[in-house]
């Protein structure tokens, strides 16, 4: 999906791709996420203002995309950092995946 921003006519692309089931998706389905370095940790922290700067990578914000994203190592690749990743944060605002066991 795109719209037309008025002042200059242009396209603006708003579809991106979730690093989860790579589907691409329009962007505010999505939730964007950045890496926020924490002594030896990164954090995957979810932006839900739109105002965190850096690389950012796209999410569906439910349990099935994150835990793709997950087992693929899609946060390690698409925000370009290495190490061990805190996903808790962006755990927190992912669809309640319900009992596990
Ligand atoms: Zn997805």
């Amino acid at each position: 999906m795109a719209r037309t921003r008025p002042e200059t006519g242009r396209l603006v692309e708003v579809v991106r791709t979730c690093v989860g089931c790579r589907q691409r998706a329009d962007k505010t389905t999505l939730v964007r996420v950045v890496a926020v370095q924490e002594s030896t940790t990164v954090v995957v922290t979810p932006d839900l203002h739109g105002t965190l700067p850096g690389r950012g990578a796209h999410l569906h914000p439910t349990a099935r995309c994150l835990e793709l994203a997950t087992r693929r190592k899609a946060f390690g690749r698409a925000l370009r950092v290495e190490g061990p990743l805190d996903l808790s944060a962006l755990s927190a605002v992912v669809e309640d995946p319900g009992p596990t066991d």
